[in-house]
C-alpha cells in the first residue's frame, strides 16, 4: 500500500475503513461514485497515494495524476458516456477543493454547460 494519510477522508475509504460504492481499483487508483453526484455518472478518481491536491503535486506525482485520468476514460468508455464528459481538478477552495487529496471528478451522463461555474 503506497502512503496513505491516518485521517483523511479518501485515504480512509481507500483503506475500506469508510465504505464506498467501488468503481474501479488497480495498483496506484481507486473510483468510487460521489456522495452527492451532480451528473448521472459523478464518480471520483483518487491516487492511492495521499497528497492534497494538484497545487501540492511534484514532478514525481505525474504518473499518479495520469493514471487517474486515464482510469476516468476507462470508465467512461465503461458507461457508454464518451459522447461527452469531463473531467475535473478543483484546486484550492476558492474553486471549490473541500476534501484535500487529490481528486479528478469524471462527470457524465448529460449535458454539460461551458464554462463550468
Ligand atoms: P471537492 O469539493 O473537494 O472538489 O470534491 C469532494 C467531493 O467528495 C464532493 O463532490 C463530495 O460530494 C464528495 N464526498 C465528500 N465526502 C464523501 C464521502 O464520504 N464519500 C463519498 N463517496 N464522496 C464524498
Ligand atoms: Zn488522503
Amino acid at each position: 500500500m503506497p502512503d496513505t494519510n491516518q485521517d483523511c477522508l479518501f485515504c480512509r475509504i481507500i483503506r475500506g475503513e469508510i465504505p464506498a460504492k467501488k468503481v474501479y481499483e488497480d495498483e496506484q487508483v481507486f473510483a468510487f461514485e460521489d456522495i452527492d453526484p451532480k451528473a448521472p455518472t459523478h464518480v471520483l478518481v483518487v491516487p492511492k497515494k495521499h497528497f492534497a491536491g494538484l497545487k501540492e503535486a511534484r514532478a514525481e506525482d505525474a504518473e499518479w495524476i495520469g493514471r487517474c485520468h486515464l482510469a476516468a476514460a476507462h470508465i467512461a468508455r465503461q458507461r457508454n458516456i464518451e459522447n461527452g464528459y469531463r473531467t475535473v481538478l478543483n484546486v484550492g477552495p476558492g474553486a471549490g477543493q473541500s476534501v484535500f487529496h487529490l481528486h479528478v471528478h469524471l462527470l457524465g451522463g448529460r449535458a454539460l454547460g461551458w464554462p463550468p461555474g
